[in-house]
């Protein structure tokens, strides 16, 4: 048989042909008028997905870039922060602020739990003096969402400031910047944003660059400051990695096509196929608040995590992915974001069925992909 790939993994993401394609024109001079005009464009187009006023910067790394920008941009030596860690990726917020070495108090979540916002209020008053709280909009590790909105009703009221990593969330999931007062919000290019991995964005609130004038942690490369004022001329600091950019201009033209909240629609209708697929194979889902970025299942009771997952990938070439350490072989995630369409979550529901067939778990065959399609086929718009 031609074994077709299919990436479903929750970053990177598929990739629409005409994003691809942009990547082999020739190389245009990145301080031209012709650039700088591309460059203005996407930077206007990542104020529409972030929903906000303040100027969104392209930093030339991946989304741990722009985390890294968020904490050396706003804090200095020894001042004291939360890190809300849940996951993977929450725990990068605490690994980051440590390394750093700033005053780290981090609330410790479980898996596939959530941080409620009045835990948070009660952590910021038994921690006076906090500068910034730290947490993920979509923890990826886990396919959870927080209540970025609860958390900065929280902390809008202080002086400290909330930074949000949405680089898997932002496009895929509601997180008006200005709207609910987050202060620092990331995002990368190869999550939701249609495009290869290797740019990510970062923008600041009013109160985060009073912060950043402050702020005296070490910085060069993802100097704000430097950004800022490379912008005032329609340029960045250093060279930018141009094709990408001009790779993420394209995928604008289809995210602008197809409208914010329509996209946003759109990962509903996703998450609530996948979600009723592997319920209705006995499957259950590790978080107790899932997006509609991504579903992670647990993995059945006497089947072998590691196995199904190896046997998706390689013998089905359907790339879902498994968990994250220390919780490798006990779930899965299969990633609907970015570039991905109703039949993608059929073929991820296909592949694991024949996957489980395999491994011996008693199932009825099909009901996964019948519970998928019903709401595929009643939300088909
Ligand atoms: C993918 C991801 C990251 C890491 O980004 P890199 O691009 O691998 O540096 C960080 N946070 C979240 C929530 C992610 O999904």
């Amino acid at each position: 048989m031609i074994k077709k790939h299919y990436l479903l993994s929750p970053g990177p993401t598929p990739i629409p042909d005409k994003v691809l394609s942009a990547a082999a024109q020739p190389i245009i001079h990145h301080r031209s008028k012709e650039f700088s005009n591309i460059l203005k464009q996407v930077m206007e187009d990542l104020k529409y997905v972030f929903q906000t006023r303040q100027d969104v910067f392209v930093l030339s790394s991946s989304g741990t870039g722009a985390m890294e920008a968020a904490v050396v941009n706003t804090l200095s030596p020894g001042d004291k922060v939360i890190t809300i860690n849940g996951g993977k990726f929450g725990h990068r917020w605490s690994n980051i602020c440590s390394a750093y070495e700033l005053n780290v108090m981090e609330i410790e979540v479980e898996w596939g739990e959530v941080c409620s916002p009045e835990y948070l209020a009660s952590a910021l008053k038994s921690n006076p003096g906090t500068k910034a709280v730290f947490s993920t909009l979509c923890e990826t590790s886990t396919g959870t969402i927080y209540d970025i909105q609860g958390y900065a009703k929280v902390v809008a009221t202080s002086a400290t400031i909330l930074i949000v990593d949405g680089i898997s969330g932002i496009g895929a999931a509601s997180c008006p910047m200005d709207e609910w007062n987050v202060d620092v919000l990331i995002s990368g290019s190869q999550k939701s944003f249609m495009t290869p991995p290797g740019l990510s964005y970062i923008a600041f609130s009013d109160k985060a660059w009073k912060q950043v004038k402050n702020s005296t942690l070490p910085k060069y490369y993802f100097s704000a400051n430097s950004a800022k004022e490379s912008l005032s001329r329609e340029t960045t600091p250093w060279t930018p990695a141009t094709s990408l950019v001009i790779q993420q201009q394209k995928a604008f033209e289809i995210i602008r096509e197809i409208g914010l909240d329509n996209l946003i629609k759109h990962h509903r209708i996703l998450g609530n196929a996948a979600r009723a697929g592997v319920k209705a194979i006995g499957l259950e889902m590790l978080s107790k608040n899932p997006g509609n970025i991504l579903t992670a299942v647990k993995v059945p009771e006497g089947i072998d995590g590691n196995k199904l997952i190896k046997t998706m990938q390689k013998k089905y070439k359907v790339y879902i992915a498994g968990a994250q350490s220390p919780h490798t072989g006990e779930f899965f995630r299969i990633g609907h974001l970015g570039y991905s369409g109703g039949f993608d979550i059929i073929t991820a529901l296909s592949g694991l069925e024949m996957t489980l067939m395999e491994l011996n778990y008693n199932f009825k065959t099909g009901q996964s992909l019948s519970a998928a399609q019903k709401i595929l086929k009643e939300n088909w718009s």
